[in-house]
């Protein structure tokens, strides 16, 4: 086994699958691994979304500036890339809906999001209730923005099509394989693996989802902040109601500070439909079972007491909204009624099978505050990619790009070849695209 490397990527997740895609391209001769604990890449949050293609348009231009820009970008992207693999992507759209005045008021600043982010005028559209009714006779609302722009796919089919891909180009992945450890030897990455043998590396991207800031920490980075675990379920709707709608519907969220969203209508690439997701705090990254989250309640919530998340925890404001997530959580019919507001057809007692949860990590800062943007932090030896969360797996392709161009420009992790082809992109030309 190759013991020796010049940079190991931690996390399979669509992220760290992205950034060993093109760097298969860019650096033929360097040896580099992607290491996962699961038995395949994308088993955890990459795997457990929505499955939308999201437009820009939830995302304010000034604080999630390069989400947004990743999110614009990259759904040309894998629209590209599921033509050239001929994997599912149904350009589908997706309506926003308000109840009142006050959601109307929001759903006009989601439309100049939108367009500050890039969507055209025919790709977003403000319709009032009567107009969207001859479209959609079954949604009751106050207004809705109509966005064209969004679709629908699979992330963890793309994300082993790219694994498949950076493997063709020399890329080794260790799968089953867990990063229980890392030193800095004699300048070099010592890396310990389940615990029981060690590699080791010139170079980490630290691409861990859920665990990244455990990583990041573990080499004396990001000390300041510390994550709060969500837990998103879904139920699965009838094939009664899979005709509903013709598209995928979200509601104006109701506490818009945090980031998270309240459960929508879902119609996912294959055609069926699902209620969710809603955000219920766990205590762990794969807090999917009530066992592990037992496992971790005292070490998380000493971390959370001991840090900026004990402020969060005592805020009122996020403590009605955990209530109501636990309540949606326990209760099939609050969840459900949360969605019936807006589709008054579904009956709760025909919705009897949950969907797969996906757990989202969020990040506070010392101050008690979430942090709305991706944090980007490095050392001469290391690049941690923290808060990545939605709509990561829409820019996953262009926001790798950017990781890569970044540890480029400040000298630690050299390209060998700064132009080249990568797949059906060129990656001087997404880098223009991100920067500009
Ligand atoms: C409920 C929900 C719905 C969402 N819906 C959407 C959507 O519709 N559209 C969208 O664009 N985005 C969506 N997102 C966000 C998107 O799924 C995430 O931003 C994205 O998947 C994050 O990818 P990642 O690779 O960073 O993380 P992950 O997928 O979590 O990957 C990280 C990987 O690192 C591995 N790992 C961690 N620690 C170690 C270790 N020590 N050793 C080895 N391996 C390790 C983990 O096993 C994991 O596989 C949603 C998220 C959630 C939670």
């Amino acid at each position: 086994m190759v013991r020796n490397f010049d940079l190991v990527i931690i996390g399979g997740g669509i992220l760290g699958t992205s950034i060993s895609y093109f760097l298969s391209y860019l650096n033929k001769s360097k040896k580099i691994a992607v290491i996962e604990q699961a038995h395949n890449v994308a088993f955890h949050t990459s795997g457990r979304n929505t499955g939308k293609v999201h437009a820009p348009y939830l995302y304010n231009p000034e604080k999630k500036k390069m989400f947004a820009k990743a999110a614009f970008h990259g759904y040309d992207m894998w629209k590209k890339y599921s033509e050239l693999k001929n994997l599912p992507f149904k350009e589908d759209g997706v309506i926003e809906v308000s109840q009142d005045k006050q959601g109307t008021k929001v759903l006009e600043k989601y439309l100049k999001w939108g367009k500050q982010n890039g969507l055209k005028d025919e790709e977003i559209k403000l319709l009032t209730k009567s107009e969207l009714k001859k479209i959609e006779p079954e949604i009751e609302c106050s207004d809705a923005l109509c966005i064209y722009r969004d679709a629908s796919t699979d992330y963890a089919i793309f994300t082993k099509s790219l694994m498949k891909d950076s493997k063709q180009n020399g890329i080794k992945f260790l799968l089953d394989t867990k990063v229980t450890g890392i030193k800095n030897k004699n300048g070099k990455w010592k890396i310990t693996l389940n615990h029981d043998h060690e590699i080791f590396s010139n170079f980490i991207i630290n691409a861990a989802g859920g665990e990244s800031i455990d990583i990041a920490h573990s080499v004396n980075v990001a000390k300041n902040f510390t994550d709060v675990h969500f837990r998103g379920e879904y139920w699965k709707a009838p094939k009664e109601y899979y005709n509903l709608t013709k598209t995928s519907v979200y509601s104006v969220p109701e506490f818009p500070d945090y980031p998270f969203l309240d459960p929508h209508w879902i119609i996912r690439v294959d055609g069926t439909c699902e209620i969710g997701p809603n955000a219920v705090p766990v205590f762990s990254p794969y807090g999917y079972k009530r066992s592990e989250n037992l496992k971790e309640f005292i070490p998380k919530m000493l971390e959370m007491l001991g840090s900026g998340a004990r402020k969060a925890i005592f805020d009122k404001q996020f403590q009605e909204l955990t209530m109501k997530e636990i309540r949606s959580s326990l209760s099939k019919s609050a969840m459900v009624d949360r969605v019936k507001s807006f589709l008054p057809k579904i009956d709760a007692d025909k919705i009897t099978e949950k969907g797969t949860a996906g757990i989202r990590s969020s990040v506070i800062d010392e101050h008690g505050k979430f942090v709305p943007d991706v944090i980007l932090m490095d050392d001469p030896m290391s690049f941690h990619i923290i808060n990545y969360n939605s709509p990561g797996a829409t820019g996953a392709l262009p926001f790798s790009v950017y990781v890569i161009n970044r540890l480029n420009e400040k000298g630690f992790f050299r390209n060998e070849n700064a132009d080249s082809q990568c797949g059906p992109w060129k990656f001087s030309e997404i880098v223009e695209k991100i920067s500009t």
